[in-house]
């Protein structure tokens, strides 16, 4: 996980009573988020608002996170820019208290007795979910030659399939059908 800055939220004590709620917010520094095989690049730090309420036996974590970041199209590699608008979600839970039944083990925190919430994950989480699985510059991108790699945006290039060199190595796939 990257680690460009830190976002620690001081729990303050009044949040310890049923219901009551704060509202944090702020900026996380962050340079380069890895989402499988793409990158994403952050020229300016993204922003985030955080609510916790007191459900009682928790603190539930709800908010948002704003960035603009730029990775690679995933057919031609041109820089493309994404505009992302995270959901932050988190669930810590108080003291000894207990989790509800249905909750999974990766669904929510403890709160650390020193109050203070780490919120880098919750942000990035929310980053990540946010991020298309196929970054594209356009719906339509023709994308990259895969014989010659020329981008099939800025026009035909030169091998047509039609008249591949019988020498050339993706020559013996043609006439090939796939099912
Ligand atoms: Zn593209
Ligand atoms: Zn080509």
């Amino acid at each position: 996980m990257a680690a460009w800055g830190n976002v620690v939220i001081q729990v303050p004590s009044e949040l310890f009573a049923l219901a009551e709620s704060s509202h944090f917010e702020g900026e996380w520094p962050v340079d380069v988020i890895e989402a499988g095989p793409d990158s994403y690049r952050f020229d300016k730090p993204v922003a985030w608002s955080i609510d916790l309420t007191n459900t009682g036996d928790a603190l539930l974590a709800t908010g948002s996170v704003r960035g603009v970041a730029t990775t690679s199209c995933a057919r031609c590699l041109d820089p493309v820019v994404i505009e992302l608008d995270g959901e932050i979600e988190g669930y810590f839970v108080i003291g000894d208290g207990e989790a509800p039944a249905d909750m999974d083990d990766d669904e929510f925190d403890h709160l650390p007795e020193d109050g203070k919430i780490d919120a880098v994950p919750l942000i990035e989480a929310a980053l990540l979910m946010d991020m298309p699985l196929l970054p594209l510059c356009s719906e339509d991108c023709a994308g990259l030659c895969s014989t010659c790699g020329a981008n099939l945006n800025e026009g035909p290039c030169e091998c047509d399939a039609d008249d591949m060199d019988p020498l050339h190595p993706f020559a013996a796939l043609k006439g090939l059908t796939f099912e």
